[in-house]
């Protein structure tokens, strides 16, 4: 059994004798038969291979595949983008009329994807607090819920979640535990081992790494037993009637059902599937996805220690400090802080914040986190430039707090920019 190390390196793909030792990219829309034959079986889903790269494609299945070791799954599928991977693992399991619990530290695009898109396809959602007591949890459930859905660590709000605890209460009420995984990356924390059923990323993140290709990954444990909640699940549990009546949770068991209907039916109808290309430059990305993640992480630390230290600074999130609110859940899960973004609230107000950010010449200004570049964004003057300083104390955020995301680069050369940045954003 390979080690995760060696899982980035190496999983997904083993060439045979005298075979390209990099990944081929199979940069092809269709695939050809012998027969028509063998051909129908295919769309029957009898049998097991290419013909329609919007379904399926054999570099993508590579990638896909060293993603499912990574983080122990039995099966996996890439999406064109994060987005994609999340509206993908929820539709999956619902319908006009169907209902879904998530927690409220969630990425904005996907509280938009939920909230408001899903929200117009008739499915209903209740928001809860990731920290909200197992009674609060259990009341949010309805006869009709598919599927709790939260971040391992949220984006930006940096909570931790409590996977066992969502994991248990998922279950109680025999639905699956559904986790964004984004941020720590199977390298710090892989949700199956506390409990969760599917794993979603954007890829586009750390897996990617160098800010170079959009994508999403959807992982499925193989664990979560559709037929023994089969009226919960009719999508999985009954015919499919544009697969002449496959029951997909039949045929292809607790392992390969979810992935299977999601890539033969959602692929099929709704087409997101991730460009080869991009395949590969995830892979690439991924070969050395576990030495970068110990490097974002050193960084963070060192960062967050240092502002921690500076009397410019009001305040420092991070849960690698040891006075963080979820440092005890981040030793407990991940061991560490578990990604490199660190949120700085600086000791002054809005302008301080933008002039710092101005000063900076490392860190570039920039909407996107965990790239091989520091990079940082001020929410008061962008994300959030709507709101006023009330409506900002209002979401929890204050005109001097800065996002940074901490690349690969020296440690040194990072907290001295900080630091001159810093005294000119205060002179
Ligand atoms: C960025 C992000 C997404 C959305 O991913 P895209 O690849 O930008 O579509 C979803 N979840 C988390 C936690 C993210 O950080």
């Amino acid at each position: 059994m390979m080690k995760t190390d060696t899982k980035c390196v190496q999983a997904g793909y083993t060439p045979k004798n005298g075979e390209p030792r990099q990944i081929p990219i199979i940069q092809s829309t269709t695939f050809r038969y012998d027969s028509s034959g063998e051909m129908g079986r295919l769309f029957d889903l009898e049998a097991s291979g290419y013909f329609y790269t919007r379904l399926q494609n054999p570099t993508n299945d590579t990638v896909a595949g060293k993603i499912a070791a990574l983080e122990g799954g039995s099966a996996a599928m890439l999406t064109s983008s994060g987005q994609a991977a999340n509206f993908f693992a929820l539709f999956n399991l619902c319908e006009a009329g169907s209902h879904l619990v998530a927690s409220t530290a969630i990425y904005g695009g996907t509280f938009n994807l939920i909230a408001v898109t899903m929200k117009k396809m008739g499915i209903d959602v209740t928001f809860v607090d990731p920290d909200c007591t197992r009674e609060e949890l259990d009341a949010a459930f309805r006869d009709n819920t598919k599927a709790l859905f939260g971040e391992s660590i949220a984006n930006p709000a940096l909570t931790v979640l409590d996977i066992e605890k969502f994991a248990d209460c998922a279950h109680a009420h025999g639905v699956p535990l559904i986790i964004d995984n984004t941020f720590p990356t199977p390298v710090f924390l892989r949700p199956f081992e506390w409990g969760a059923d599917i794993v979603t990323h954007s890829t586009t993140k750390y897996m990617d790494g160098h800010g170079a290709g959009v994508g999403g990954a959807i992982v499925d444990h193989g664990v979560f037993d559709w037929m023994a909640h089969a009226a919960r699940f009719p999508s999985l549990t009954t015919p499919d009637d544009s697969y002449h009546g496959i029951v997909y949770a039949e045929r292809f068991g607790k392992e390969g059902a979810f992935i299977t209907k999601c890539t033969a039916q959602l692929m099929r109808d709704l087409g997101s599937i991730q460009s080869p290309q991009n395949a590969f430059y995830l892979n690439l990305g991924l070969e050395s996805l576990h030495v970068r993640m110990a490097r974002h992480v050193e960084n963070a630390q060192a960062v967050a220690e240092f502002l921690a230290r500076h009397e410019r600074v009001k305040e420092v999130r991070y849960p690698g400090l040891a006075n963080d609110p979820y440092h005890a859940r981040a030793m407990k899960y991940m061991g560490n802080g578990g990604c490199g973004v660190v949120s700085v609230t600086l000791d002054g107000g809005r302008k301080e914040a933008q002039r710092f950010l101005d000063a900076l010449s490392l860190a570039a200004i920039a909407t996107h986190v965990a790239d091989a570049r520091t990079c940082c964004l001020h929410p008061a003057s962008t994300t959030h430039r709507q709101l006023s300083d009330a409506q900002l104390a209002e979401a929890g955020i204050s005109p001097a707090m800065v996002r940074i995301s901490l690349g690969l680069e020296d440690r040194e050369d990072l907290t001295d920019d900080l630091d001159q940045a810093l005294k000119k954003a205060f002179a």
